[in-house]
């Protein structure tokens, strides 16, 4: 077995264990840390090679679309009712609200075309760090100049970026996937302000999902978007990332 198929059947494992708990928030709490210490160990095996230009305060990619697996997103509305205060949330569901009005069903593109910033973006830096979607930790740069300039031009985009931490990351996404469609769930990627004015809107929204309510269909990504495309079904139920899909193909 590869390497990559490892860490993608680990993250399966994992996110099945969660639903064995039932998608409490708590076990949400520990399945994100078990999906990055997963991600921090490979990222770690490779850090020879790794030469990222990524640093605090920079933030050219939050201004970019970011897609993401519903447990994701539930473990980050999880972590702002738990850690947030009423004023805070309050903002940051009108910020969502304003964002998800004009970007709705936009694709990558167009998001990055406009540079609608993540409303999760704070003072410029990410105020659910440890919580961020694989997508977001997936991206990584070894040129801040070639983010800026895909952030002027995004239909330009030519950012150098390690192959290997993005394929970590995808393929850790992959295996959620499959943990979700093992439980007989859909294996479609949600966008992120989408699905956030979803998840800090609706009452018991875990419990929701959980049981089945298909309540987070609205911010499924078109299945013929290349970032879901991305993911192939294989052996008619498995999914795989596919490497030659890059952020942008
Ligand atoms: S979730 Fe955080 S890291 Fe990801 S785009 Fe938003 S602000 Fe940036």
């Amino acid at each position: 077995m590869s390497y990559f198929r490892e860490l993608s059947e680990a993250a399966q494992f994992r996110t099945r264990a969660v639903d064995r708990d039932s998608f409490a928030e708590a076990a949400l709490d520990s399945w994100v840390l078990t999906l990055e210490d997963l991600g921090a160990g490979a990222v770690c095996d490779c850090r020879d090679s790794c030469n990222t230009a990524c640093h605090e305060g920079c933030s050219f990619c939050c201004h970019m679309r970011v897609v993401a697996t519903v447990p994701e997103v539930l473990a980050i509305a999880n972590e702002i009712r738990l850690h947030w205060d009423r004023r805070e949330i309050s903002t940051l569901t009108d910020r969502i609200e304003i964002l998800n009005s004009k970007s709705h069903g936009q694709s990558d593109e167009e998001w990055g075309i406009r540079r609608y910033r993540c409303p999760l973006l704070v003072d410029g830096i990410c105020s659910v760090y440890n919580t961020r979607p694989l997508d977001c930790r997936a991206y990584n740069s070894q040129s801040v100049s070639a983010c800026r300039d895909a952030w002027k031009s995004y239909l330009e985009w030519d950012v150098p970026v390690n192959q290997h931490v993005l394929a970590i990351y995808k393929n850790l996404q992959a295996g959620v996937l499959n943990g979700l469609v093992s439980m007989g769930r859909s294996s479609r990627l949600v966008e992120l302000t989408a699905a956030l004015n979803i998840a800090l809107k609706v009452e018991q929204v875990v419990e929701k999902w959980r049981d089945g309510e298909p309540i987070f269909e609205e911010a499924e990504i078109d299945p013929l978007d290349p970032e879901q495309l991305a993911f192939t079904d294989i052996e008619g139920s498995k999914v795989e990332w596919v490497p030659s899909d890059s952020f942008r193909d």
